[in-house]
């Protein structure tokens, strides 16, 4: 029987498909904004920033090109100071998680609309939720004003992306969907968006591993990656997020090669205290014994993405200091934890053993 509850859809204009790029100056205009601030960082993204350079209707006030993981705080106080010279009235910004996160920390403080055209599988372009780190900590928030007004979604832009970045990067966007299940907020909507996403992941990756330039592939991995985000952005940050959230902030790990290795071992964990939402992840990723943790790793160690902490440089010395940030951000989770039984989790992170199933 179909449970009660809520659902509150966020309000974005999303443009999918190949080619799709050679819309950002028409959506811009239909925003009626006039000075725009764009950030890109990788080389197609400022081959598409350079293109903007003369619109009918709004103009190009100024471009930035230096991002940063997790956004620092001293690079976020210089690209707001830098919107303020511009006098910017909208951010475009043409890249991956770090150019969306800087974009959403000048929305937030400018009050002004984002236009996204992501570049990898990072789904922050689908939430409200921002972050900015200093004093190694990874301060994170929700506000409505940070979520990109319209989204451009084009694969051809991602058909160069590193495989040391792809693969990660589609585990960050797994990650998203896998949470979604139980995160706070969880609904049957959102659930069937998240699966909907694992299939197209899961399905998608090995090809694109194989042959990054497959168009089908990339454009059927960024589609997964779409609905991960929203799955994201309709729910909260959970279990995995937070470990993940400490490790790039206090260790400063990339963020989505921690998603990697973390997530299988984060649902071993978690699996006993949710067996329905175990038995439609397995299905999603056609595990037909129904581990979904190991599918998961399966899929990492198939996929060549890192899959121990070891591998990130992380010193097993921190293991015990990531653990007990961790257990004190985590919050609410199915299944009860100790900061000894995230050591535990980290541990087998570590060494980047397939995981085994646990009991609660
Ligand atoms: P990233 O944005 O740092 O990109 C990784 C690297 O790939 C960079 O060197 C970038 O220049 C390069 N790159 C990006 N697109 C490229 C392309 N198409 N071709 C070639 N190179 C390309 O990494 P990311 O994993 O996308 O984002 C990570 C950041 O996003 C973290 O700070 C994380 O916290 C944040 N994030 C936020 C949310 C949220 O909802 N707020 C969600 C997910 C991730």
């Amino acid at each position: 029987m179909t449970p009660d509850f809520v659902y509150e859809a966020l309000p974005q204009r999303v443009l999918f498909g190949a080619g799709r790029r050679h819309d950002v100056a028409a959506e811009i205009r239909r925003l009626g904004v006039r000075r725009v601030f764009v950030i890109s960082d990788s080389a197609n993204g400022n081959e598409l920033a350079d293109s903007l350079g003369d619109e009918v209707g709004f103009q190009v006030a100024a471009t930035w090109r230096e991002t940063a993981q997790h956004v620092p705080e001293d690079l976020a106080a210089r690209a707001r100071a830098a919107a303020t010279a511009a006098a910017a009235d909208a951010v475009v910004t043409i890249g991956g998680g770090s150019s969306t996160g800087l974009a959403k920390v000048i929305a937030l403080s400018h009050d002004v609309p984002i236009v996204a055209v992501p570049t990898t599988y990072a789904g922050s372009e689908q939430t409200a939720i921002y972050a900015i780190t200093g004093g190694r900590h990874k301060q994170t928030g929700k506000n409505a004003l940070v979520l990109p007004r319209t989204v451009l979604y084009d694969p051809e832009l991602t058909l160069g992306l590193p495989a040391r970045v792809t693969g990660p990067s589609a585990f960050n966007a797994m990650a998203h969907s896998v949470e979604a299940l139980y995160a706070p907020g969880a609904n049957p909507v959102v659930s069937a968006l998240a699966m909907a996403g694992v299939r197209a992941i899961h399905g998608s990756l090995p090809i694109v591993m194989a042959d990054p330039g497959d168009l089908a592939g990339r454009t059927d991995l960024l589609y997964g990656a779409y609905l991960s985000g929203m799955a994201l952005g309709a729910t909260a940050a959970a279990f995995h997020h937070k470990i993940c959230h400490v490790l790039g902030g206090t260790f400063n790990l990339v963020h989505a090669d921690a998603h990697s290795v973390v997530l299988p071992h984060a649902v071993a964990f978690n699996a006993s205290a949710l067996p329905d939402e175990m038995a439609m992840l397995a299905d999603a990723m056609r595990a037909t014994d129904g581990d979904a943790a190991g599918a998961l790793w399966d899929l990492a160690a198939a996929s060549n993405v890192p899959t121990s902490l070891a591998q990130l440089g992380l010193q097993r010395d921190d293991l015990a200091e990531a653990a007990n940030r961790a257990a004190s951000e985590i919050g609410p989770n199915p299944r009860p934890y100790t900061a000894a039984d995230i050591l535990a989790l980290l541990e087998r992170a570590f060494s980047g053993d397939r995981p085994s199933p646990q009991r609660a």
